[in-house]
Protein backbone atom coordinates (compact mmCIF):
# COMPACT_ATOMS: atom_id res chain seq x y z
CA UNK A 1 0.00 0.00 0.00
CA UNK A 2 2.69 2.28 1.31
CA UNK A 3 5.34 1.80 -1.89
CA UNK A 4 2.17 1.88 -4.23
CA UNK A 5 1.36 5.43 -2.65
CA UNK A 6 5.18 6.36 -3.10
CA UNK A 7 5.49 5.17 -6.58
CA UNK A 8 2.72 7.22 -7.65
CA UNK A 9 3.76 10.51 -5.84
CA UNK A 10 7.79 9.56 -7.42
CA UNK A 11 6.09 8.77 -10.36
CA UNK A 12 4.39 12.37 -10.57
CA UNK A 13 7.61 13.74 -9.99
CA UNK A 14 9.20 11.76 -11.90
CA UNK A 15 7.36 13.52 -15.29
CA UNK A 16 6.97 16.83 -14.03
CA UNK A 17 9.45 19.15 -16.00
CA UNK A 18 11.45 21.39 -14.29
CA UNK A 19 12.14 25.07 -15.58
CA UNK A 20 15.59 25.81 -14.05
CA UNK A 21 16.52 29.11 -15.55
CA UNK A 22 19.75 28.48 -16.90
CA UNK A 23 22.01 31.01 -15.95
CA UNK A 24 24.41 31.99 -18.92
CA UNK A 25 25.63 35.58 -18.31
CA UNK A 26 28.96 35.14 -18.57
CA UNK A 27 31.45 38.09 -17.01
CA UNK A 28 33.87 38.72 -19.84
CA UNK A 29 36.93 39.62 -18.39
CA UNK A 30 37.76 43.46 -18.90
CA UNK A 31 40.48 43.48 -21.97
CA UNK A 32 44.28 44.68 -20.66
CA UNK A 33 47.09 46.46 -22.33
CA UNK A 34 47.66 42.84 -23.40
CA UNK A 35 45.14 42.78 -25.77
CA UNK A 36 45.87 44.53 -28.66
CA UNK A 37 43.71 45.91 -32.61
CA UNK A 38 43.69 43.23 -34.91
CA UNK A 39 44.78 45.79 -36.95
CA UNK A 40 47.22 48.12 -36.05
CA UNK A 41 48.61 46.38 -32.64
CA UNK A 42 47.36 49.44 -30.65
CA UNK A 43 45.92 48.53 -27.10
CA UNK A 44 42.05 46.93 -27.71
CA UNK A 45 39.42 48.67 -26.19
CA UNK A 46 36.34 46.78 -27.88
CA UNK A 47 36.12 42.68 -28.08
CA UNK A 48 33.67 41.37 -30.56
CA UNK A 49 32.69 38.02 -30.30
CA UNK A 50 31.22 36.98 -33.79
CA UNK A 51 28.46 34.16 -33.70
CA UNK A 52 30.64 32.32 -35.31
CA UNK A 53 32.78 31.66 -32.03
CA UNK A 54 35.60 33.95 -33.08
CA UNK A 55 37.09 37.16 -31.49
CA UNK A 56 38.21 40.50 -32.97
CA UNK A 57 39.94 42.95 -30.94
CA UNK A 58 39.97 46.81 -31.85
CA UNK A 59 41.23 49.73 -30.64
CA UNK A 60 38.91 53.11 -30.30
CA UNK A 61 39.73 54.09 -33.96
CA UNK A 62 39.34 50.82 -35.76
CA UNK A 63 36.22 50.29 -33.54
CA UNK A 64 34.39 52.73 -35.17
CA UNK A 65 35.53 52.00 -38.64
CA UNK A 66 34.55 48.74 -38.12
CA UNK A 67 31.58 47.94 -35.89
CA UNK A 68 28.93 49.03 -37.93
CA UNK A 69 29.75 46.05 -40.26
CA UNK A 70 30.44 43.78 -37.75
CA UNK A 71 27.52 44.27 -35.27
CA UNK A 72 25.28 42.11 -37.72
CA UNK A 73 27.92 39.08 -37.22
CA UNK A 74 28.38 39.64 -33.79
CA UNK A 75 26.96 37.81 -30.39
CA UNK A 76 28.52 40.21 -28.25
CA UNK A 77 30.44 43.32 -28.59
CA UNK A 78 32.59 44.48 -25.39
CA UNK A 79 33.15 47.95 -25.44
CA UNK A 80 34.84 49.39 -23.22
CA UNK A 81 36.17 52.96 -25.24
CA UNK A 82 35.06 54.65 -22.52
CA UNK A 83 38.26 53.95 -20.35
CA UNK A 84 40.50 55.20 -23.03
CA UNK A 85 40.69 58.64 -20.87
CA UNK A 86 42.00 57.15 -18.08
CA UNK A 87 45.11 55.76 -20.47
CA UNK A 88 45.59 59.10 -22.77
CA UNK A 89 48.68 58.88 -24.10
ZN1 LIG B 1 43.52 49.70 -34.48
Amino acid sequence: MLVTVLSTVYGKLGNRKEVVPVMTTLSPSPLTASDRCDRCGAQAYVRVTLTSGGELLFCGHHARKHLPALESLASHIQDETERMDENAN
